[in-house]
């Protein structure tokens, strides 16, 4: 069967990875979530002091990255985690330290010249399922299926408090609203490749959506693409 490239963007915390994960899944598709490649940037530029503003600095640092996804040890659900130079990175990577940062990193070119071009490597033969906020604008322009998440501020910030609950991390509703208007701004505003629906996706509202709903959304368009693609080779 053909296979096509999903691109699925949005604001941050509008469920644009569990939905990219399920419908991988489901397709029997590779899943690569663009915003972890930020994040393990962003851990590493922490962890080595490196500075924002000195382009050298960050070009050694980014000469020393090396981020991967893998199925960790003992992992039976087949979810790939992020490693960053080896190391299983994937917890850290979601902490608020992180969240605060993330995007005054992202909106660094050199950075996104770096993780674009990794991405579009892992796209080459389609198959694969990425979400993040550039995706079907810069990094896949050609994908046959495009979505924009959006979703309610209130309902985005709660979702995201009851993930960071799960992994024991207590943050207040008002900490997680300001660090999600903080990034979609900094997102959205920034002159290298800013968060923007692409003029051919389709924005689903998962505000009063269940995540079941969503996916299931998801997968019929996916199918009448991955349909018509096949249609298109056989003519
Ligand atoms: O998707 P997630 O919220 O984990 O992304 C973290 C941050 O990484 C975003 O707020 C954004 O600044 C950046 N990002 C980006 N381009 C992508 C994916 C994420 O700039 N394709």
């Amino acid at each position: 069967m053909n296979k096509i490239i999903i691109a699925i963007d949005g604001y941050s915390a509008c469920g644009k990875s569990s939905t990219a994960k399920a419908v991988a899944a489901a397709l029997g598709y590779s899943y690569i979530d663009s915003g972890a490649m930020y994040r393990a940037v962003t851990l590493y530029f922490i962890q080595h002091y490196v500075s924002l503003d000195n382009e050298r600095e960050i070009s050694r640092a980014l000469n020393n990255i090396e981020i991967e996804f893998r199925i960790p040890p003992g992992r039976t659900d087949g979810i790939s985690e992020t490693y960053l130079n080896g190391l299983n990175v994937e917890e850290e990577i979601r902490s608020m330290f992180v969240s605060d940062m993330v995007s005054d990193v992202s909106k660094i070119p050199q950075v996104r010249r770096f993780l674009v071009a990794q991405q579009q490597k892992m796209g080459k033969k389609k198959g694969i399922v990425m979400d993040g906020r550039d995706i079907g604008t810069v990094v896949f322009p050609q994908a046959e299926l495009k979505l924009f998440l959006t979703a309610d501020i209130n309902e985005r910030a709660r979702r995201r408090q009851a993930e960071l609950l799960a992994k024991e991390q207590l943050v207040s509703l008002k900490e997680v609203i300001e660090n999600l208007q903080k990034r979609d701004l900094i997102d959205t505003t920034r002159a290298e490749s800013p968060l923007r629906k692409a003029e051919d996706a389709i924005e689903i509202d998962t505000t009063f959506v269940t995540f079941d709903e969503q996916v299931e959304i998801v997968l019929r368009k996916a199918y009448r693409k991955i349909m018509y693609a096949a249609d298109e080779v056989s003519q």
